[in-house]
């Protein structure tokens, strides 16, 4: 399948898109480079373009002949969406609105939709099944959570059949460790703790000691990018029976922020500095996904299924990139 690879230079994107490749689909990434790398897309077939360009779109999808779309391009900074809601709900909801009306003109009716366990909101029970009540705390959030109803309503008209893909903490470097994390600036969990043991950070700051968990700290899910992209192929060849899907996915085991800084300086053998810090606003104590509807209906296994290895991979990536990407 031609697949319109939107956020193909992102961590996620990228990897997807090498993905696609090496399963036989011919991906085409669309992307505007503001968080993204043009490194990390390779030899794939590149737009540079902007979701706000509804015309570009429309183009790109008939030009290249695109059966189908993966949305992954987004802002995704809880704390910056607190500071500026304005922003997401444009970045993240007008501009998939845009993609939805160009994939309508241009007769395209498969997406692949990025989501997030942020949709919940604070959990009443964990581990999270997709039945659970969704009620965001955050603009990021809801930006998404708005996404997924819009989806949801285009659908019910006939035009659209698409997959909401509900991420918990993706991390680890994929497609033969060649593809990692680089946000800047970094506030993921396992890229910072990886930079402090290679000198780049003073150190890694705790957000929170008194969480109602075993040692204080918050618990969640960290599943490895090439296991969230493999369930994206699954779920487009699962559009093709079904024309909606919503899917949790996680592998239902919880590390808490101090067993990662562990497992960190086990794989890396380094020693770094530990910081206790005030909670974070917004951290649900536990987050940990009820994946299985994903293992019934995509018929997905995650491979990953330890921390380790996926720190081994980050770390892999990271000790090659202590930069990343290079611009
Ligand atoms: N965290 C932390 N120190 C940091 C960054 C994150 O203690 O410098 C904690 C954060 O409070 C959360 C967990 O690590 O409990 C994972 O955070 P991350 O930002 O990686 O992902 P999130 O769960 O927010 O999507």
């Amino acid at each position: 399948m031609r697949v319109l690879v939107c956020g193909g230079a992102g961590y996620i994107g990228s990897n997807m898109t090498a993905m696609l490749a090496q399963a036989g689909h011919e991906p085409v990434v669309f992307d505007n480079l503001s968080k993204g790398h043009r490194a990390a897309v390779g030899r794939a077939r590149f737009v540079y373009g902007d979701l706000a360009d509804e015309r570009l779109l429309s183009d790109t999808l008939n030009k290249y002949a695109v059966d189908a779309v993966m949305h992954f391009a987004a802002w995704i900074e809880v704390g910056e969406s607190v500071q500026f809601p304005l922003r997401f709900y444009k970045n993240n909801f007008c501009h998939a609105r845009n993609l939805l009306a160009a994939m309508q003109d241009a007769g395209v009716d498969k997406l692949v939709f990025s989501s997030t366990a942020a949709v919940y909101g604070i959990p009443q029970t964990v581990p999270i099944s997709e039945d659970a009540p969704t009620d965001p705390i955050n603009p990021y959030g809801d930006s998404k959570l708005a996404v997924e109803r819009m989806l949801r309503f285009q659908c019910e008209t006939g035009r659209l059949r698409y997959a909401v893909l509900r991420y918990f903490n993706a991390c680890g470097a994929g497609d033969g460790r060649r593809l990692g994390e680089d946000h800047r600036p970094e506030s993921h969990l396992i890229p910072l703790v990886i930079q402090a043991a290679l000198g780049k950070r003073e150190d890694v700051k705790i957000f929170g000691t008194d969480y109602a968990t075993p040692d204080g700290t918050c618990i969640r899910d960290y599943i490895h990018v090439d296991d969230l992209c493999r369930a994206h192929l699954l779920a487009l060849d699962a559009l093709e029976d079904e024309p909606q899907i919503i899917c949790n996915l996680g592998n239902g085991t919880g590390y808490s922020v101090r067993e990662v800084i562990d497992t960190v300086r086990a794989v890396s053998g380094r020693s770094f500095k530990v910081t206790e810090a005030p909670r974070r606003a917004g951290d649900p104590p536990v987050l940990t996904a009820d994946a299985s509807r994903a293992r019934t209906r995509l018929r997905w296994r995650p491979e990953y299924t330890d921390l380790a290895p996926i720190v081994e991979s980050a770390w892999a990536w990271h000790s090659e990139h202590p930069n990343g990407y290079a611009e």
